[in-house]
């Protein structure tokens, strides 16, 4: 598959670049290093900003059609863009990679990536602390914060690179082989994007089939029995399990303590000993979003779980909760069974406040719950009514179990929504 290996083998050639977001730019400013001429499509109508080989790049704003892609040697995805949206426009002998495969061509450095549903970016943060706070120079992005093309473009100075990758990036990275490969746990999500569970695992699994036997696979002691069957890998596989030999108080719930065991371990491929491990994570906090305490009022805490997309997400946030809990949820669901976490709701939710789209899915879904389930078309309505009905000693929860989309441009928007109305509510008892 490496066609284009050698920096020398694009020179000249035409390459497409879908998508303009952040990771587009750079794939395209990394084939202009490397010599191709590239046509960068967006269907959004964002400025694009100048390249300096300017004269070498042809933006195409507006919908994706077959004629852009003609001559094309090479087509780079931006992560989110599903392959099958653009396949059918794409001539079929043509090169279809993501811009964290074409980056890795030029990587020199060992690699940690780590995938997973839930928890990605949660414990890409927490190696990346693990490993400086231990005298190792890391670098960490791909899937967040940045591309690794840009890492690549300017700085390159890291002696290791923790990389969140995602299933749609490594559905379209055929070479991408790290040192360290983390999965941290599987369960239904985006099955509007993968045609199916199998796809999704498949795609998470690939990259565990390009390591060898120098290589460490870590995974969930849960899904031992399902990943050995398949024979996923050739590298040494270290199965893990939280346990409670990490004191983080500002990472609550059981999920975080596998996030930080995950982390230590990928960590301890580069010698680091679990004090050193210990040491480093002691002080850190919850990421924006990631069950984020906002603020207390009247003894109620509010708590913003805004990047919980995923019913196992909202498993993880209801059983991290001592209080009884006040559920705010709704939005673009992405599948999965939500009557599933039930008996959980029965046992810790006194009530749920729904709100914007999806009410059937999950009113149907949740139609046993014995407190009460109501729905607003806003979130703002829903948080006024939930802060009307908490009493003290409770919490309020932002969970969602959904994408943003149908209110909000993104997950940061929504939650930041959720955290000005409670700001406004605790100050003047009125929102929106
Ligand atoms: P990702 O990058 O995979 O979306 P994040 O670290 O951003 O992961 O967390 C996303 C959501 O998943 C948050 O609501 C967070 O509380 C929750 N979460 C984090 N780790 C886990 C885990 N191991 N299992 C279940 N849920 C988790």
């Amino acid at each position: 598959m490496r066609e284009f290996v050698h920096a020398d083998q694009l020179k000249g050639h035409q390459a497409v670049v879908v998508g303009a977001g952040r990771s587009g730019i750079a794939a395209t400013r990394l084939l202009l290093k490397l010599g191709a001429q590239v046509r960068l499509l967006e269907q959004g109508s964002k400025n694009i900003q100048s390249f300096e080989d300017d004269h070498l790049v042809q933006v195409i704003h507006g919908e994706h059609k077959a004629e852009y892609f003609l001559g094309a040697q090479l087509v780079v995805l931006s992560p989110g863009i599903a392959k099958s949206r653009v396949r059918s426009l794409i001539p079929q002998d043509v090169q279809v990679i993501s811009e964290l495969e074409l980056a890795s061509w030029f990587v020199s450095k060992p690699m940690i990536a780590i995938t997973g549903t839930n928890g990605k970016t949660t414990t890409t943060t927490l190696v990346g602390r693990i490993l400086e706070h231990s005298g190792h120079k890391a670098f960490v992005g791909g899937n967040i914060g940045t591309p690794l093309s840009e890492y690549l473009l300017d700085h390159d100075q890291a002696e290791v690179l923790v990389l969140e990758v995602s299933s749609f990036q490594l559905q379209n990275s055929p070479s991408f082989h790290p040192q360290v490969a983390v999965l941290l746990n599987f369960s239904p999500n985006h099955l509007d994007y993968h045609e199916s569970m199998a796809e999704y695992l498949e795609a998470k699994l690939s990259m565990f089939a390009r390591l060898d036997t120098r290589d460490l696979a870590i995974v969930p002691l849960a899904m031992r029995q399902e990943l050995e069957g398949r024979n996923f890998t050739q590298a040494s596989r270290t199965y893990f399990v939280g346990t409670n030999r990490f004191q983080c108080p500002g990472l609550p719930g059981a999920h975080n303590q596998e996030n930080l065991e995950a982390a230590y371990l990928a960590s301890r491929f580069f010698g680091v000993s679990v004090d050193e491990a210990q040491a480093a994570v002691r002080d850190f906090a919850s990421l924006p979003h990631r069950l984020e305490t906002v603020l207390e009022y009247q003894g109620v805490i509010f708590v913003d779980d805004s990047k919980s997309t995923t019913i196992d997400s909202v498993l993880a946030a209801i059983k991290s909760q001592d209080r009884p809990i006040h559920l705010l949820a709704g939005g673009i669901f992405k599948g999965g069974d939500l009557r599933l976490i039930l008996p959980v709701l029965q046992e810790k939710v006194r009530a749920i406040y729904l709100f914007g789209a999806s009410r059937e899915i999950f009113e149907e879904a949740w139609q046993d719950f014995d407190g009460s389930l109501t729905w607003d078309a806003t979130l703002e309505a829903a948080v006024v009514r939930a802060a009307t009905q908490a009493q003290t000693g409770d919490c309020v929860l932002l969970s969602p179990a959904t994408a943003s989309f149908d209110l909000f441009a993104n997950y940061k928007e929504r939650g930041r929504a959720f955290q000005q109305c409670v700001r406004r509510w605790a100050g003047e008892k009125s929102c929106g």
